[in-house]
């Protein structure tokens, strides 16, 4: 039957949100949701009363040992104080009340032991949240927590994402943790209700390559696991059980983009250099090995970021020098004597090993996150440095600090570096004297002291990502203030310059490896700025290229000169050919 465009039904089922990685996907929906309201109650037998009880005792006593193997691995790594929470958790299983009342609901009301926890749990939960003590309300997470966890161990699984087949993934928010977890190979694409440009499920669905659309409020009420999606990445809108000619149309749009992309290819083998003829280095950001050898194949100059924290998260655990070691190698091998910067651990803010935000702190990104975590835990820090030190005697491996806002912090890492290189010789353990060693400038204070900074390391990289949400004060993953999370802002353009002019000064070199460098349209922007050095998403690299292969460097510079001496972000726009954007309009509207 042809769509008829005046059937509200269909009209009312475009839903919109905030475009954060392009292109158009097609598939049946995945909620992923909270398993509390997902478990399938069953009804059970008089008989089978004993079994069920049994299966839950065992679970408990799983996150039990679970709980104390965490406690003490974070408080080894951590500090004590900061492994407090899994007591909190512990001492809910041991919640007599909440465990005879579960055992309760199995045997009086005959369902299995999954729909008995999480209705318990919900009833917890409800009673906490409902209370006018904060203390209380905020321990209502950690029932919520300990409940899952409960229930996936019953059910025997990790995380709660089964794709059954290739599938768009519809979720209220994805935080960094859930987002490793998943079958990467049958993620068609994204659609979420919560998240903003740089939150971390933005970045990973860039580093996948799939269409992703975030700050799609309500979504969750309009669609179920199995209805028909599609994912516009472009113009950030979903579609939800679309009428045939429209996934006929949207069908050959994604063939189109993929013979773009095919023509991208032809770019594979050729330099990124500039009209005028200034190379431009051009290198991948990676969260694996597994993208390291993706960067090779695309012929990128190198690895500009490798976030090591999604190492750590996949595994769910704290790595030791020796695996790090073996990982950080095998980058380095793929590719072939090209640099590979390896930040340190970058936890906190919203990215955690473990438990979702441990220190529940309220401003976590303004918290105790990053390097500020690693200064505090030598042994973790010297740990990870030694692992990148030895894999520099196979490659070109580098060190980068991330999220430093002061020199005297810079000093301090540049100590444990010197420490790790110490302990190294002592042990007679071959590695590179010589290891470069670099700072991210993703706080302004870093940017402003630039030449400080540069004069005591080996180079500086560009975080633009947190650099935009710093100095505008627009946190990077909320749908609400996403409007101002404009990377041309020419306060931040300012403050790249104030980095690139400070890189100079101390005759260092400078990268920029924010997700500002993957988009085309600000290229011609940050080479007139006179950055030389991008690092993007594997997914961007040929479409970077091919735009600093048309670049024309005296046009560039001329661009900066005058986006750099605008009075605000919407004259920017004008001269980068971008809609304008509307401040005052919020996504809650
Ligand atoms: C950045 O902040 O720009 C950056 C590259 O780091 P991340 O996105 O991992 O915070
Ligand atoms: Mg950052």
């Amino acid at each position: 039957m042809p769509h008829d465009p005046h059937d509200e039904s269909h009209a009312a089922r475009r839903v919109t949100g905030i475009p954060v990685s392009p292109g158009i996907a097609i598939g049946p929906a995945f909620i992923f949701g909270d398993i509390l309201d997902e478990v399938e109650t069953l009804a059970i037998e008089p008989s089978q009363v004993d079994a069920e009880i049994d299966r839950f005792v065992d679970a408990i006593g799983i996150v039990e040992n679970e709980l104390t193997r965490d406690a003490e691995r974070v408080s080894r790594e951590l500090g004590q104080d900061k492994a407090d929470v899994f007591l909190v958790h512990s001492m809910i299983l041991e919640d007599k009340m909440i465990l005879e009342s579960i055992q309760d609901r199995i045997r009086t009301g005959l369902v299995n032991a999954e729909a008995a926890v999480a209705d318990e749990m919900k009833r917890v939960v409800g009673v906490l949240a409902a209370s006018s003590d904060a203390y209380l309300r905020d321990r209502a997470y950690d029932v919520s927590d300990i409940g899952k966890r409960v229930i996936e161990r019953m059910l025997g699984v990790w995380a709660h994402c089964p794709l059954s087949q290739p599938m768009v993934v519809v979720a209220k928010e994805l935080r960094a943790s859930d987002t490793v977890s998943m079958d990467r190979g049958r993620i068609l694409g994204f659609v979420t209700e919560l998240g903003g440009k740089e939150s971390h499920a933005a970045i990973l669905s860039r580093s996948l390559g799939v269409p992703a659309v975030v700050g799609v409020r309500g979504v969750l009420e309009r669609v179920r696991t199995g209805d028909l999606v599609v994912v516009d990445g472009d113009e950030g809108a979903a579609i939800i059980d679309p009428p045939p000619a429209l996934v006929e149309r949207y069908r050959n749009r994604r063939e189109t983009d993929a013979r773009g992309n095919a023509a991208l290819t032809a770019l594979t083998d050729l330099p990124a250099v500039t009209t005028d003829g200034v190379r431009v280095g051009l290198m991948c950001n990676i969260g694996s090995v597994e993208e390291a050898r993706e960067a090779a194949a695309l012929n990128a100059d190198g690895v500009g970021l490798f976030r090591t924290e999604t190492v750590f998260m996949a595994a769910g655990e704290f790595l030791d020098e020796e695996e790090q070691y073996r990982v950080y190698r095998a980058a380095v091998e793929a590719m072939s004597g090209r640099p590979v910067t390896i930040r340190t651990l970058d936890v906190g803010g919203d990215k955690f090993v473990g438990p979702e935000n441990p220190l529940r702190e309220h401003n976590p990104n303004l918290g105790y996150r990053s390097t500020r975590v690693m200064l505090n835990r030598p042994e973790v820090f010297i740990a990870q440095m030694k692992a990148i030190l030895r894999a520099g005697a196979h490659g070109d491996a580098r060190v980068l600090w991330p999220m430093i806002c002061t020199l005297e912090e810079l000093r301090a890492a540049n100590g444990m570096l010197g420490r790790a290189k110490d302990l190294l010789r002592e042990e007679g353990v071959p590695f590179r004297e010589d290891t470069p060693a670099g700072v991210m400038i993703e706080i302004p204070s870093a940017a402003i002291m630039a030449d400080r900074l540069a004069a005591e390391c080996d180079f500086l990289s560009v975080g633009t990502n947190d650099l935009v949400q710093y100095t505008l004060a627009v946190d990077r993953g909320n749908p609400y203030v996403d409007y101002l999370f404009r990377p041309h802002d020419p306060a931040v353009l300012a403050l790249i310059e104030r980095a690139v002019e400070g890189a100079a000064s101390a005759g260092k070199p400078l990268a920029l490896c924010g997700e500002m460098g993957g988009e085309p349209v600000y290229v011609p922007l940050l080479l007139g700025l006179g950055v030389r050095e991008l690092s993007v998403a594997p997914t961007r690299l040929l479409l970077v290229k091919k735009a600093i292969r048309e670049t024309d460097g005296s046009r560039a510079r001329k661009l900066a000169t005058r986006a750099a001496a605008a009075d605000a972000a919407g004259e920017v726009e004008e001269l980068l050919g971008l809609p304008p954007s509307s401040v005052g309009r919020s996504e809650a509207e």
